[in-house]
């Protein structure tokens, strides 16, 4: 039996990931008990009458903050003994394919998506675990950078993709992608390289072994220079 893994979503617009994680291999891993991904809207947790997330910086400047209050509740109210808090951030460690293959192995995730300037450093000083960033640019919500963590994490579950296609992506091995093809064999005289339709696997292998090397020298040779 495979083991599941618990995803609580914080955000201020669960509306915007709700659908996304209904769909697809997301919302098979789902049905199949291999994630438990539930988005909770951080405004629950407001005990106001006017159900106040955010106020103003103190020292002044633009922008509106996340309040404390809220979010600590929130996350203690979720909180489990084997829980890894994790804030999405443009400041965070830049997400790979490492990062993703060991959040797969938590048995429980808190992925906490900010909104306006940010959070209370108060929250990341006393309740965050880690900050993640999904690329050296800004959004204006951290409720996608989430998505994109759950989605990419995802495909590392064991059970989550059909076959281990995750062996054949891109950043295996530090190398891009190989090219696919798929039925007709000629497209408007573009035909398929006549290795793939030969049945020979080692060959095909070795052919695709080839394409991603080439790819990866020619688009991206820091990654073949990384350890
Ligand atoms: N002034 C803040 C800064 O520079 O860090 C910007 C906050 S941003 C407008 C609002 C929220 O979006 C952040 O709290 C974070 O949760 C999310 N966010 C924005 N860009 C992100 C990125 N590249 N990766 C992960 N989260 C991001």
């Amino acid at each position: 039996m495979s083991k599941q893994l618990a995803i609580d979503v914080l955000t201020l617009f669960p509306e915007m990931v709700e659908g996304y994680f209904g769909c697809s291999m997301l919302g098979r891993a789902k049905q199949n008990g291999l994630l438990d991904i539930r988005v909770h809207n951080i405004r629950d947790w407001a005990t106001d009458k006017h159900k106040i997330t955010d106020d103003r910086p103190f020292g002044g400047g633009a922008g509106m903050v996340l309040k404390p209050e809220p979010v600590v509740d929130a996350i203690e109210s979720l909180k489990k003994e084997n829980s890894r808090v994790v804030y999405l951030s443009p400041d965070g460690n830049p997400l790979n394919r490492s990062i993703a293959e060991r959040f797969a192995e938590e048995s429980h995730l808190i992925l906490l998506s900010g909104h306006y300037e940010g959070i209370d450093q108060r929250i990341l000083d006393g309740w965050i675990d880690e900050e993640i960033s999904i690329g050296d640019y800004v959004l204006t919500n951290g409720t996608l950078p989430a998505a994109v963590l759950v989605d990419c994490l995802a495909r590392f579950v064991p059970g989550v993709l059909g076959e281990p296609s995750s062996n054949q992506d891109a950043f295996t091995h530090q190398l891009l992608g190989a090219p696919q093809y798929t039925r007709p064999a000629d497209f408007r005289g573009m035909k398929v390289p006549e290795v793939l339709l030969n049945g020979n696997h080692a060959e095909i292998d070795k052919w695709r072994n080839n394409e991603q090397s080439k790819k990866t020298r020619e688009r991206r040779p820091d990654l073949l220079s990384s350890d």
